[in-house]
């Protein structure tokens, strides 16, 4: 059986208790070395194969699944944050389905969320915004025609853009070009969870010239939009007084 299992966002005590308890099982682990924090691997039996994926292709990590198949064992596949965000697990999952090898996933705490919690963010503010786009900017991935970061940032909502740091000139234009004021608020995120990480609250007009100035160049996260100075928002309907819920008479 293969696990693929969400490490979290960095920090070793942000894998989930099942993420855990299945490293803890595992006869293999695979682990996305360029992101996964290796910390986690301490839990892991001592007769536990340990494999880095970032120095193995789609097919040298399909080989190492299917031999631990033939031989009995459990594999557990770690992939960073949450598997299912850019984790690149589909094609590992039809290559599975084909050989008739069965696996789970195990979620993850997302960078996002990780990212989130480093600023004490909320990112679905009442009046603000109640909609987080997740995308990223084309690089060497390409991103369907309909996807433009342009389109998506005519909504005006909260966004969060993975995979993106060496893109930060182009990303500000089509922000703008899209919608988004030049000196709405934006963040970078560095790490976060990490011991070293780092986070800059700036606008959307500073974001390649803060992340510059920091030398963030990779393993970080830009989040755009009002929610992140987190002013003039409404109160929730859910906590006010004159509100009835399910669990609570209005007063
Ligand atoms: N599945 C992962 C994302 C993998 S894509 C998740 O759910 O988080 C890899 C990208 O995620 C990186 O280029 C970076 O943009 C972002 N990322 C991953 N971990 C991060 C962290 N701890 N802090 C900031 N960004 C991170």
């Amino acid at each position: 059986m293969i696990h693929f299992v969400g490490a979290g966002p960095g920090a070793v005590d942000l894998i989930t208790v099942r993420g855990q308890k299945l490293l803890e099982q595992a006869d293999v682990v695979i682990y996305a070395g360029s992101l996964v924090n290796p910390g986690l691997l301490d839990c892991v039996k001592r007769n536990c194969k340990v494999y880095n994926s970032a120095t193995m292709t789609l097919e040298e990590v399909l080989e190492v699944m299917e031999q631990a198949e033939n031989e009995g064992k459990m594999t557990v596949r770690l992939h960073t944050g949450d598997p299912c965000l850019y984790g690149a697990i589909r094609e590992q999952m039809d290559w599975l389905d084909e050989k008739k090898i069965p696996y789970d996933s195990c979620p993850g705490v997302s960078s996002f969320c990780g990212a989130a919690s480093a600023l004490n963010l909320e990112y679905t503010l009442p009046n603000v915004s109640q909609s987080v786009v997740i995308t990223r900017m084309q690089g060497r991935t390409s991103v369907p025609e309909k996807e433009t970061v342009a389109s998506f940032a005519s909504h005006g909502a909260t966004m969060v853009l993975f995979l993106s740091t060496g893109l930060l000139e182009q990303l500000e234009q089509q922000l703008v070009e899209g919608g988004y004021t030049p000196d709405t608020p934006a963040a970078i995120v560095y790490k976060a969870t990490w011991p070293d990480e780092e986070k800059y609250v700036c606008t959307v007009s500073d974001l390649a010239k803060t992340a510059k100035e920091h030398q963030i160049t990779k393993t970080a996260l830009i989040i755009v939009g009002d929610v992140v100075t987190h002013h003039f928002y409404e109160r929730s309907k859910l906590y006010d007084p004159r509100f009835t819920t399910e669990f609570r008479e209005a007063k």
